[in-house]
C-alpha cells in the first residue's frame, strides 16, 4: 500500500551494527512540509500519503507496510577526538527500492530515543528539521550530491533546548547512511568479521566494481576518496560550509550528509566559520579539503587490515591513497572552476587566474555568489564592478584568456548560467523563514524560500528578495547545532 517497497540488507550486518528502535509515537503529527515530487521519484503515493495518515507515518506514529525500524551503531572523530556514537534520535526504517531501481535509506529524525541516545531525549526541534530540509534541497537544485528531505511533521508536543521549542520529525532519504565511523565503530571492536561483512556489505551496495579488483578494501577506499574530491569540490565552488565534519557526518555514499550549523557564504573569506561550537575553526571553509583529507586517514586506518596482511603493506597503499587526494580534489575543483569562468579549453595558467579572482574577492570582500553572476551575465559585469581597478585588471586578463577560445559569447554565457548559481540559500532568508515558520506558523516565506530554491540556475529570473546578502552592517552569522 502508498508504495512502500522495503527491505532490509543493512540489517543484514552482523549485530554490533545495529539494535531494534521503534519510533516512541507523538501527540498531534502535522505536516509543515511534504516533498510530493521526492515521493512520486520513490514511488510513493502521493495522494495516500499527503492525509494524516501519512503525516501519522512521518511521525513515527505508524510504521509503513513492511518496515523494521533499528537503530544504527556508529563510531566518530568529533572535533578530533573519537568516540562512540550511534542513531541516537533516528530510526531507519528500511531501504526503499525505487521504480528506477535504486536502493535508498528511509530514515526518521527526532522520532524518540534508542539504544544510543546516551543522554539525549531522542527529540528534534521544528526550526533545525526545517534547515536541514531547506539546505538539503537546495542542495539537490544545485546538482550536489546529497540526501534529500521527504518531509517534516510537527509533533505537538515541546522539546527542552535552551527554551522550549516546536519538535519535529523529518524524513530524511540517503544512498545509505553509512559513514567513516561505521568503519571505525568496527575497527574499534577489534572484530575482523564484522569489518570485512562491512566492507562486503559496502562494496555491493556502493561499489560493486572493487569486488572484482586485486585488493577489493583498497578500491573501495579509492572509491570513497575519489568520491569525498570530487563533493568537497563542489561545496567549495558555491561556498557551502557544512561545519561538523566529523568523521561521523561523512558518508561513504559521497553525499551530503547531517545538516546542522551549516550555511553558505556570502563575502569571500576562506577563514569564514559560522557555527558557534567550532572555536578553533576547525571547519572553516579553507580547511574543508584537508579535513576530508583527514577523515580518510581515520578511514584507512580503520580499513588497514583489509589492504595487506603486512602492516607496513598496508601502510604504504594506505599512504598512496591519501596522497591522491590532493590531486584528485584540484583536478574537480580546477574542471568545475574552468566551468565557472566559462573556460572550455584548459591552459596551464588557468588556476592561476582563477585565483587571482579569489584573491581580489578576498580583498574586496566580494559576495562569492554575485561574483560569478555578474561574470555571467549576457552584457559582462556591471559597470560600478568594472570600474573598481583591481577587478578591472583581472577581468582584462580574462577576456584575453577567452579570446584565445573559440567559443561563442552566447554560448559561453548560457553555459556559466549553468555552472553559477543566482541564488544560493541566504542566510538572513533561511533564518527569517525558519523563525515565520517555528515561531509564528507562518510557512509562506518558507514556501516562497523553497520555490526559489528549487531552480537556482535560473538567471533570467532571479527574484530580488533571494539574490542579495544581508546589508554589510548585520552581525557575524552564526550557527547553532540542531541537538
Ligand atoms: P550530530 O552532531 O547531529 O551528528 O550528532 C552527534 C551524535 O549525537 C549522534 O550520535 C546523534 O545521534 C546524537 N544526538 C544528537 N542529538 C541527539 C538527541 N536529541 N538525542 C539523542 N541523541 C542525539
Ligand atoms: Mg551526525
Amino acid at each position: 500500500m502508498s508504495g512502500w517497497r522495503l527491505e532490509h540488507t543493512y540489517a543484514g550486518l552482523p549485530a554490533l551494527f545495529h539494535s531494534p528502535a521503534a519510533p516512541t509515537p507523538v501527540r498531534d503529527p502535522q505536516f509543515v512540509v511534504f516533498n510530493p515530487a521526492l515521493a512520486v521519484a520513490l514511488g510513493l503515493d502521493v495522494t495516500a500519503l499527503d492525509t494524516p495518515a501519512g503525516a501519522a507515518i512521518f511521525a513515527g506514529n505508524a510504521l509503513p507496510d513492511g518496515a523494521r525500524p533499528l537503530a544504527q551503531a556508529y563510531a566518530g572523530h568529533q572535533f578530533g577526538h573519537f568516540t562512540g556514537l550511534g542513531d541516537g534520535r533516528a530510526i531507519l526504517l528500511g531501504e526503499q527500492l525505487t521504480p528506477d531501481g535504486a536502493r535508498v535509506d528511509v530514515q526518521l529524525k527526532g522520532a524518540g530515543q534508542t539504544p544510543y541516545s546516551r543522554r539525549g531525549d531522542g527529540r528534534a526541534a521544528l526550526g533545525p528539521m526545517l534547515r536541514e530540509l531547506v539546505i538539503s534541497e537546495a542542495m539537490h537544485a544545485l546538482g550536489i550530491p546529497t540526501s534529500r528531505s521527504l518531509a517534516v511533521v510537527s509533533t505537538g508536543e515541546p522539546v527542552q533546548r535552551e527554551r522550549a521549542l516546536p519538535g519535529a520529525v523529518l524524513t530524511r532519504i540517503a544512498a545509505s547512511h553509512l559513514r567513516v565511523g561505521t568503519f571505525e565503530w568496527a575497527a574499534a571492536h577489534r572484530d575482523p568479521a564484522a569489518l570485512g561483512a562491512l566492507v562486503d556489505y559496502t562494496i555491493r551496495r556502493h561499489d560493486p566494481a572493487a569486488a572484482d579488483a586485486p585488493v577489493p578494501a583498497l578500491a573501495l577506499f579509492d572509491a570513497i576518496a575519489e568520491r569525498q574530491a570530487a563533493l568537497i569540490a563542489r561545496w567549495q565552488l558555491v561556498g557551502f560550509i557544512h561545519g561538523v565534519m566529523n568523521t561521523d557526518n561523512m558518508a561513504i555514499s559521497g553525499e551530503t550528509i547531517d545538516y546542522g550549523p551549516c550555511a553558505f557564504m556570502d563575502a569571500y573569506d576562506p577563514d569564514t566559520v559560522f557555527s558557534s561550537i567550532d572555536h578553533q575553526g576547525r571547519y572553516a571553509y579553507a580547511n574543508q579539503p584537508p579535513i576530508a583529507q583527514w577523515n580518510l586517514a581515520r578511514l584507512a586506518e580503520a580499513l588497514l587490515p583489509m589492504f595487506a596482511d603486512d602492516q607496513a603493506v598496508a601502510i604504504e597503499h594506505a599512504n598512496a591513497a591519501l596522497e591522491r587526494f590532493t590531486t584528485r580534489f584540484r583536478h574537480h575543483w580546477l574542471t568545475r572552476m574552468r566551468g565557472k569562468l566559462g573556460l572550455a579549453t584548459e591552459e596551464d595558467d588557468d588556476a592561476a587566474l582563477a585565483e587571482a579572482l579569489l584573491a581580489w574577492m578576498h580583498a574586496t570582500r566580494a559576495d562569492f555568489t554575485n561574483t560569478f553572476r555578474a561574470l555571467s551575465a549576457p552584457d559582462g559585469p556591471p559597470a560600478a564592478l568594472l570600474g573598481e581597478p583591481g577587478f578591472a585588471a583581472w577581468h582584462a586578463q580574462w577576456q584575453a584568456r577567452l579570446a584565445r577560445e573559440a567559443s561563442v559569447p552566447g554560448e559561453r554565457t548560457a553555459r556559466m548560467q549553468r555552472h553559477n548559481p543566482a541564488v544560493i540559500p541566504r542566510n538572513h532568508k533561511v533564518e527569517a523563514a525558519l523563525t515565520a515558520a517555528a515561531d509564528h506558523g507562518d510557512l509562506a516565506p518558507l514556501e516562497r524560500l523553497l520555490a526559489a530554491l528549487a531552480t537556482p540556475f535560473d538567471h533570467a529570473r532571479v527574484p530580488v528578495e533571494f539574490a542579495e546578502p544581508a546589508d554589510s552592517g548585520a552581525r557575524p552569522y552564526r550557527t547553532f547545532c540542531g541537538t
